[in-house]
């Protein structure tokens, strides 16, 4: 019997509403709640449609610590689950802990000013949440979130030491217009225009942006594409979690119309986040752009192919050199037919549902703030083939993105 509070009614917010109403075991009750409550209402009355169960919903300013401690005090829910953006992960972890009430998200605090992820203002909430006896648990969407289960999965399995990690997220998907963002422009546009930081013999090197590119061939015939290798969020915490590790990277793929696009944007301005002055009113450039630029809700209809996202690992076993390619196929369009959104949003709310259902149900429940890998993989990915998003391993592959 466990009541959920979800903050957050975009894409991703309306897959983990519509995952968890359709387990009604475990997620008795489901408020959603968001900064435009006229969105929650819309994702509610799509749930009821489609599954029966009605969801409450509520209007919060995530951003302001006294407001959502009046409305978690008002619901009493045991879990906040934060699918809003990583700049309220800070406040919401901290309405949490005045509360009494358990918190997890699926993207990693970024302060609106500095386009930079890190752990480290997350992590320091580890002694607060464990004398509270409370839990927090970061990053349980597919990249950061499956991509770790994916690596502690071989790691554990296959492995008895792990030495070179590439996780590779390819979006084989095409929704038709020249350039839109599968998840929200402005974090979207900030992670792809950061310089590029990989794990090298116990340091991070940084590199330009899209500077390094490669080709892959996905498995079951999703298709070769162009992959840049880029900075991505778990590679702090996989690096951290298994010190082993010598060489950590991150890539994903990116069609040449987006990537024409970017830099044409970068270079007139418009991906800049501090504000300039336009008729006497303050405009932040990315912000206004994200105005123009397609909801990634409204792509679902329109997006066709497959994803195709995995974490290859390679280490030793026995003595001898291992490799291990755990990865997930999802088709957009079989996304769209469920719960009425596209395979990005889709592939993120699955497992954030799951790592809600892993703590509700006491199988990963313990005080403190965690990643993803620094819990039993195994609960995690047999509900992964339960819940949409099946999972296949293949040993010792043909890939080297080697560098
Ligand atoms: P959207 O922009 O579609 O949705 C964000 C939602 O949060 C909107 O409903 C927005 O409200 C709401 N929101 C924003 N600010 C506030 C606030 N101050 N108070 C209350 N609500 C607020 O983003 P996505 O759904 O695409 O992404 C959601 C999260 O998921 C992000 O943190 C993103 O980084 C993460 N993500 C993680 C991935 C992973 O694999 N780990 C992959 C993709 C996304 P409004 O409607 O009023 O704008």
């Amino acid at each position: 019997m466990s009541k959920v509070l979800i903050i957050g009614a975009g894409g991703v917010g309306g897959v983990v509403t519509h995952k968890c109403a359709q387990v009604a075991e475990v997620f008795t009750e489901i408020v959603l709640a968001s900064r435009t409550e006229a969105k929650c209402k819309q994702i509610a009355a799509q749930v009821a449609e489609m599954t029966g169960r009605q969801i409450k919903t509520a209007q919060v300013d995530a951003d302001n610590v006294p407001e959502l401690v009046e409305l978690i005090n008002r619901i009493k829910p045991e879990l906040v689950i934060n699918v809003a953006l990583p700049y309220q992960d800070l406040t919401i972890m901290d309405a949490c802990l005045e509360t009494g009430v358990h918190y997890m998200d699926t993207a990693n605090y970024e302060p609106e000013d500095t386009a930079k992820f890190e752990y480290k203002w997350q992590w320091a909430y580890q002694e607060k949440f464990e004398k509270a006896g409370l839990m927090a648990l970061l990053g349980s969407g597919f990249d950061p979130g499956a991509t770790n289960m994916f690596t502690a999965y071989a790691i554990k399995h296959y492995l008895d030491e792990a030495h070179y990690l590439d996780i590779v997220d390819v979006n084989g998907g095409d929704h038709g217009y020249p350039f839109a963002t599968n998840f929200n422009p402005e974090i979207n546009i900030r992670e792809v225009t950061a310089d590029c930081r990989h794990w090298q013999d116990g340091e991070f090197v940084t590199t330009p942006a899209m500077s390094l590119k490669e080709s892959f061939g996905c498995p079951e015939e999703v298709g070769t594409y162009n992959i840049y290798r880029m900075y991505h969020e778990e590679l702090e915490s996989l690096t951290k979690h298994y010190p082993s590790i010598k060489r950590a990277q991150f890539w994903m793929s990116f069609g040449d119309s987006y990537l024409k696009h970017l830099e044409v944007l970068g270079n007139v301005g418009m991906t800049g986040i501090e504000p300039i002055e336009y008729k006497g009113q303050q405009i932040v450039p990315i912000q206004f752009l994200k105005e123009l630029l397609p909801d990634p809700a409204s792509l679902g209809p329109r997006t066709k192919g497959k994803t195709c996202i995995g974490a290859i690992v390679r280490g030793i076993k026995d003595g001898k050199e291992k490799s291990v390619y755990v990865y997930n196929t999802c088709d957009h369009q079989a996304c769209y037919q469920e719960v009425k959104s596209q395979a990005i949003s889709y592939t993120t709310g699955v497992p954030a549902m799951i790592g809600a259902k892993m703590m509700l149900e006491g199988k990963w429940m313990k005080p403190g703030v965690w990643n993803m890998e620094q819990l039993d993989p195994d609960p995690f990915m047999d509900d992964m083939n339960k819940y949409g998003l099946p999972w296949t391993v293949i040993e010792d592959p043909d890939y080297d993105l080697a560098h």
